[in-house]
């Protein structure tokens, strides 16, 4: 005879954890029935257990084989280097995408590669945005090409901010780049 009066209407959230318990206990229940086993049965459980647990991750997820664990050493070289190379190849694409060389003097090596502020309000922009050298990259690869920017080499961006001009524009220097021959 179905027991009316034990019964009532739950809601869906009550429902939820009315089921929750259950399976718990079941899983408490199972745990109990194992302890007491002998430990080579224990052994075997615990092992299709895990089989059948990582049968079901590798069905979700296809892993494919198992890489080789890292070292905290290894993890953080390997780290390093992402880094690198993904900070060189947004160099790379910065540089293609601000005239591929120097303005100033031609060279054409993304090495040298910097941006050189034409109104000189870069500490303005840093003090604003407060980015770090890597970040800014970051950021500026996302904006399309901005106009108050240019690309200078090492060399002609520190003689530019350091003393107002390039000697490839000094006509007295031995250094000098003429404009017209260009
Ligand atoms: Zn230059
Ligand atoms: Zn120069």
């Amino acid at each position: 005879m179905p027991r009316i009066a034990n019964s009532k209407i739950m809601t869906s959230e009550e429902l939820r954890l009315h089921k929750q318990k259950l399976r718990r206990k079941k899983y408490e229940n199972k745990k109990a029935k194992i302890a007491l086993m002998p430990p080579e049965d224990q052994q075997k459980i615990r092992e299709h257990q895990n089989e059948v647990e990582r049968k079901y991750w590798r069905r979700k997820y296809d892993t494919g084989p198992r890489q080789p664990a890292k070292t905290p050493e290894e993890r953080s070289a390997y780290k390093v280097q992402w880094a690198r190379e993904k900070r060189q190849r947004v160099r790379i694409e910065l540089f293609n995408r601000y005239g591929g060389k120097c303005v100033c003097c031609g060279i054409s090596d993304y090495r040298w590669f910097t941006l050189h502020h034409k109104n000189h309000d870069g500490g303005v922009e840093r003090n604003h945005t407060r980015l770090n050298a890597a970040n800014r990259l970051y950021h500026l690869i996302k904006q399309p090409k901005r106009d108050d920017l240019e690309l200078l080499c090492y060399n002609c961006h520190l003689a530019e901010d350091f003393f107002g001009g390039c000697p490839h524009k000094d006509p007295t220097s031995a250094y000098f780049i003429s404009r017209e021959a260009t």
